[in-house]
């Protein structure tokens, strides 16, 4: 399927271009912003919406310029506050195709609330966070992903704060889709992104983004060629868990505990290791925990997918059921029923 738009009268097939606004883009030369800006735009005709039909919202930060550069609707909101704006869009109009575009500080500091809400009611959205374990837009404090110890302006002995797990985190607050890609990996992070859209219910995905002024690295063992095989797993459906650069490094469990093993030792086959069901939410709280253990890879990929009801689905029907039942209502009537009076 393919988006198009109606110009004087004719449908007109929508490319990546028609998804890009006519804003100069406003990141700084090298960030990882930037590619996720144009994965997404390369995505979003795949999906059949009209422009008109798309909105992206926001909240405060690098990230939250995001809706400025899509040729779409769009939410620049408050500080934290996107995931609710989002919710209370899709709850008052449906038809509507909901983007979250967030970081790390805004989603999971002020707005830590409304994400854990927007994810127990799953309303039809899709959460990109861009992780990039620093508040860039206000030069460099720590956040809620950076690492214990680490020095910035706001920690110059080191933070004594621990980080969240932005994964554990979605799949506690119950998350239906919950994903880990990079701005890296441009094709995985399509990928990804459109996987997320096509999932009916709160999307998550977590995105590693490099902020090259106030965290530059972060992510460097997971995104460079000679260290990434050994630093990373690809998370697929129905498949082993195999790393490593000469694909010699699997994961069995022992009990409920996960243990990297060499391939290449005679004491284990591929028919040892654990094979990624993305439906298990009890295996995607394990591997969401590979990023805090040592020597175990990070996990790239889906984690977790499951069908739920999204609560504006059962909000209208509740609705309409009542509306069946009593009558379309009046709201004057409704409003000086019971004890009410008037003042003279
Ligand atoms: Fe990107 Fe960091 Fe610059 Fe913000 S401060 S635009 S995150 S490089």
């Amino acid at each position: 399927m393919e988006s198009e738009t109606i110009q004087n009268g004719t449908p007109v097939k929508l490319t990546a271009k028609d998804f890009a606004s006519d804003q100069d883009v406003r990141w700084c030369p090298g960030c990882g912003d930037y590619s996720i800006l144009a994965q997404v735009q390369r995505v979003m005709p795949s999906f059949g919406i009209p422009k008109e039909k798309t909105v992206f919202v926001a909240g405060i930060g690098c990230s939250s310029r995001f809706p400025y550069y899509m040729n779409t609707y769009g939410f620049h909101g408050i500080h934290g506050r996107a995931a609710v704006i989002a919710s209370g869009l899709k709850m008052a109009r449906t038809d509507l195709d909901v983007w979250v575009a967030t970081g790390d500080g805004d989603l999971l500091s002020i707005g830590g609330n409304h994400f854990i809400h927007i994810l127990r009611r799953n309303i039809n959205t899709v959460i990109m966070l861009f992780n990039n374990r620093i508040y860039g837009l206000t030069k460099g404090q720590y956040s809620p992903t950076s690492e214990h110890g680490k020095i910035t302006k706001s920690s110059p002995l080191g933070t004594v704060d621990n980080p969240f797990n932005p994964l554990t985190l979605a799949l506690g607050a119950g998350g239906s889709f919950v994903a880990r890609t990079m701005d890296r990996d441009p094709k995985h992070m399509q990928d990804i992104v459109a996987k997320a859209h096509n999932h009916k219910g709160t999307s998550f995905i977590e995105i590693f983004q490099n902020c090259n002024i106030y965290n530059d690295g972060a992510f460097l063992p997971y995104t460079e060629k000679d260290t990434k095989p050994d630093n990373t797993v690809l998370l697929e459906h129905g498949k082993p868990l195999i790393f490593g650069s000469k694909k010699d490094k699997g994961i069995k469990l022992v009990g409920f505990r996960p243990v990297v093993v060499s391939l290449e030792d005679g004491k284990h086959t591929v028919d040892d290791l654990i094979v990624h069901d993305q439906t298990s939410k009890e295996l995607a709280m394990i591997l969401a925990q590979f990023s805090e253990m040592e020597d175990f890879p990070v996990p790239l990929g889906v984690l977790y997918e499951v069908e739920r009801p999204c609560f504006e689905d059962e909000m209208e029907e509740q609705i309409s059921n009542s509306i069946k039942k009593n009558g379309a209502g009046d709201l004057e009537k409704l409003l000086f029923s019971g004890t009410t009076w008037e003042v003279k």
